[in-house]
């Protein structure tokens, strides 16, 4: 049946037609994203957030999560993901649209169309913008399901109390969660570049930092209850997606985050991807990767659809 079901036409849950996907690529405000959350009967839903306000770098073009989305979302590709889930399966997944930030309110913004999201009872996964996003998106999920586990893959900690004078900067997230009690426990995966600061930091937050030299020996975490998967792409070695701000060589292979991925136990309520600047892409290539991850976790947030956190 599968075969059969991949020569059909897909139309917009992987289905939007032309006309109507580019009707997507143009910015929402938070209210239409709300209705659109509403109205979705999709399990799990995907929603750009493109804001560089908080990079420390590089500015990436606003339509970076729409690059993604295209990606994943094409008419000639494979809607499955490795579990055999069919993403343009009905009720599965839809894409939404993305917000309009690069707001001074954009962290109220991005907290109320996650609240919503968790609260309504879908699986958001979220593409960005700079990692900066991940600390409202868990705010809103912890208003939902109270601190959650998050597994975080990153070339950096992101644990800077402050940076460049900005605490809310993309390289300060996980700061701003641990010390507002928004999570239970963070595991990172991929980190090459910590500071004295940063190994200050997680010692006093009793994060479980795998680092990348040590990754012939890393575990995958056992989880229960609800998890938060947050993806910066730069964890991945500037080979397999060079298209990121801070290109860090000697890091993760794109089967090495979906083995780690396959592998932790809990239940994936919600995830994103970030940090994807199309300026700095060479042929599309971190594009069609981050559309294969975002492809693996909308697999996993589907089948972890039926048990309730
Ligand atoms: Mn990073
Ligand atoms: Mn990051």
């Amino acid at each position: 049946m599968h075969w059969f079901k991949q020569c059909l036409p897909h139309g917009l849950s992987l289905q939007l037609g032309i006309g109507m996907f580019s009707e997507h690529s143009k910015l929402q405000s938070t209210n239409e994203l709300i209705d659109r959350i509403h109205a979705s009967s999709a399990a799990v839903v995907a929603i750009g957030l493109p804001t560089s306000k908080n990079s420390s770098h590089l500015r990436a073009e606003s339509d970076a999560p729409f690059r993604i989305a295209r990606e994943l979302l094409r008419d000639e590709g494979n809607p499955f993901a490795e579990n055999a889930k069919d993403l343009s399966g009905p009720d599965i997944f839809e894409y939404l649209g993305s917000a309009e930030l690069e707001s001074e309110d954009e962290f109220d913004r991005i907290r109320k169309i996650s609240a919503t999201a968790f609260r309504s009872g879908k699986r958001p996964l979220f593409i960005g913008g700079d990692h900066s996003v991940t600390y409202p998106i868990v705010a809103g999920l912890s208003e939902v399901h109270g601190p959650v586990s998050i597994l975080h893959f990153d070339a950096h900690p992101d644990l800077y109390d402050c940076f460049q004078d900005n605490p809310l900067s993309h390289a300060s997230p996980f700061a701003r969660i641990l010390e507002n009690g928004f999570a239970s426990s963070l595991w990172q995966f991929g980190i090459r570049t910590l500071t004295p600061h940063q190994c200050a930091q997680v010692r006093r937050f009793g994060v479980h930092c795998n680092e990348m030299r040590d990754h012939k020996r890393w575990k995958a975490p056992v989880f229960d209850g609800p998890v938060y998967v947050t993806v910066d792409l730069d964890a991945l070695d500037p080979a397999f997606a060079p298209g990121v701000a801070h290109q860090e060589p000697g890091g993760m292979s794109v089967r090495d985050i979906l083995d780690i991925l396959n592998e932790c136990s809990g239940m994936v309520v919600g995830s994103d991807i970030v940090e994807y600047h199309p300026g700095r892409d060479v042929n599309g290539i971190t594009a069609i990767v981050a559309a294969k991850l975002a492809r693996e976790l909308v697999g996993r947030l589907d089948s972890d659809c039926g048990v309730r956190a």
